[in-house]
């Protein structure tokens, strides 16, 4: 390595660096699989780690398994979900890492999410449920991803109502407990000088990239919290089951069917949220 190449790669340690979240997956599993337990529901299979005892777990399904009962029934079942009516596998694993879904029936959430008590458990089970077979025409490029704002908002938003359903209530990582908290933490947020960066990104086809890197404990609180008051605002113009419908669209067909339901632009509607918001 040159000198140059040293004082490169020494910048990037200090400036942001991509996230990848799922490249350990499957070592996650494995490891879960040879050290680990597993208890099973009707709705949910968790694999815990050593270091969780079968009571936390148990008192964990206890919450998930209703939990992922009522994700199903608020969503239903479509001819569009990549993942099947059944059992959603969480594995629950002691490295630090981002929680994420798989589209493929599994989420993955580090213990410690489970200890500070911010675990995004139906969040993330909410993204196996929205997950699309449908795509847009091969191109040739890389496929067009479906709005980020959507895709995280929507989940955030279902899972505190089945949370609310249920009696409890899922904060997530950037602790908004409940839906009706979204609007002022959002405003409050987006009044910061890293949130104010991410207003652009919400109700818009634009993709905050930062999200994907080192940085993203800076910019993801507002990002997520004003995604869901967007979907908010969105499900009192339209309504909650024509927003999930939207997934039965390919990426670049979205927008066109939401603003048919919302009989505004997509950039009309962001407005009105705004002006709602005093942003
Ligand atoms: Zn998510």
């Amino acid at each position: 390595m040159t000198v140059a190449a040293i004082l490169f790669a020494g910048s990037l340690l200090v400036f942001q660096q991509p996230l990848n979240w799922s490249k350990d997956d499957a070592s996650r599993v494995a490891t879960l699989q040879k050290d680990g337990a597993r208890i099973e529901g009707e709705h949910a299979i968790i694999w815990y780690p050593p270091s969780l005892s079968p009571s936390e777990a148990a008192d964990l399904l206890k919450r998930i398994d209703p939990g992922v009962a009522g994700l199903w029934r608020r969503v239903g079942t479509h001819d569009w979900q990549a993942v099947p009516k059944g059992k959603i596998i969480y594995y629950l694993s002691d490295d630090v890492f981002v929680s994420h879904a798989s589209g493929r029936s599994a989420v993955f959430i580090s213990t410690a999410r489970v200890r500070d008590g911010r675990a995004p458990f139906l969040h993330e089970a909410t993204h196996e449920l929205l997950a699309s077979n449908r795509r847009d025409p091969s191109s040739g490029g890389p496929p067009t991803l479906r709005p980020l704002w959507l895709t995280e908002g929507l989940p955030d938003y279902i899972s505190r109502l089945v949370a609310a359903d249920l009696g409890f209530t899922e904060s997530g990582p950037f602790d908004v407990p409940m839906i009706a908290a979204a609007d002022a933490l959002c405003t409050e947020r987006a009044r910061t000088p890293d949130g104010a960066t991410m207003v652009p990104y919400v109700g818009t086809n634009q993709r905050p990239e930062v999200l994907f890197t080192t940085d993203r404990s800076r910019f993801a609180p507002t990002f997520y919290t004003c995604s869901l008051s967007f979907v908010n605002y969105l499900v009192g113009q339209i309504n909650l089951n024509e927003l999930v419908d939207l997934f039965s669209y390919a990426p670049t067909d979205m927008n066109g069917r939401l603003q048919k339901l919302g009989g505004k632009t997509l950039a009309d509607l962001r407005a009105a949220w705004l002006r709602r918001l005093q942003l």
